[in-house]
């Protein structure tokens, strides 16, 4: 669904991705992780088209869309993004903030995206909470929403950048079980994640950052049991 050759980012001075070679099947969860700045944001962003590449490619769905000629809405609409902080439009309603994107980028009719909005809203398990304003719900019940928010176009891939590094602890185990639900209904998901058990647990393969480059990649109960290279077994004995 998903490929990256040779992709490499600088910023100025600084290459922050280094040549990252990556596939993401249809239906596989893929979990970045790495230390803070190894590039694990910066490569989804480059994904998601919010940051150009300066060399290599982005294939998605067999489209080139790091070519600088792609409609860069049509491509968004295609892919579902989290990020860490919840922006829920604070003035919408949870169903206007999840019915929005497809009514207006792909400009579906509003009753259609209506309903839409409220199979996804059960789905997360919000599906009283449609009239709600953002600011009523919990941390962990507007990360639900920001996730039914993604997944309204029907994405062909999500891609979820930390989150659940917000919250407050007790709010992480719920956002963690929705991903959970999502990879059971197969949904296609490249995820960056500080949350190791997490990761070993609902991941299909789990990929290492390490400044820039992936230094090891594989299932994750080889990679957090026997990690093959020094870079990741010292990165690991840190979070167990
Ligand atoms: P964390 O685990 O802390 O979220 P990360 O792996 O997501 O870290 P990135 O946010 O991708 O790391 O950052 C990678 C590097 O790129 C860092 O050195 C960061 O300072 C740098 N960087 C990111 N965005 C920019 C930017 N817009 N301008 C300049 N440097 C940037
Ligand atoms: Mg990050």
């Amino acid at each position: 669904v998903l490929r990256l050759e040779g992709v490499r980012k600088a910023f100025g001075p600084v290459t922050v991705l280094d040549g990252i070679d990556l596939d993401v099947a249809r239906d596989e969860v893929v979990a970045l992780i790495g230390a803070s700045g190894s590039g694990k944001s910066t490569l989804l962003r480059t994904v998601n088209l919010l940051e150009p590449i300066d060399d290599g490619r982005i294939v998605l769905g067999g489209d080139d869309i790091s070519d600088p000629r792609v409609k860069v809405d049509a491509v968004r609409a295609r892919i579902g993004v989290v990020f860490q902080h919840f922006n829920l439009f604070p003035h919408l309603t949870v169903l206007d903030n999840v019915s929005l994107a497809s009514r207006h980028v792909l400009r579906r009719p509003k009753a259609e995206a209506n309903a839409r909005a409220r199979e996804l809203l059960e789905r997360v398990g919000l599906g009283d909470k449609a009239d709600a304003y953002p600011d009523r719900l919990s941390g962990g019940q507007q990360q639900r929403v920001a996730i039914a928010r993604a997944l309204a176009p029907r994405p062909a891939v999500l891609l979820l950048d930390e989150i659940t590094s917000a919250l407050d602890p007790e709010l992480v185990g719920e956002v963690l079980d929705l991903v959970r639900t999502l990879k059971e209904v197969g949904t296609t998901i490249l995820m960056a994640t500080h949350e190791m058990a997490f990761a070993r647990d609902v991941a299909d393969r789990v990929v290492f950052l390490d400044s820039g480059r992936i230094a090891e990649q594989g299932p994750p109960e080889q990679l957090f049991t026997a990690p093959r290279t020094d870079r990741a077994r010292e990165f690991l004995t840190r979070f167990t």
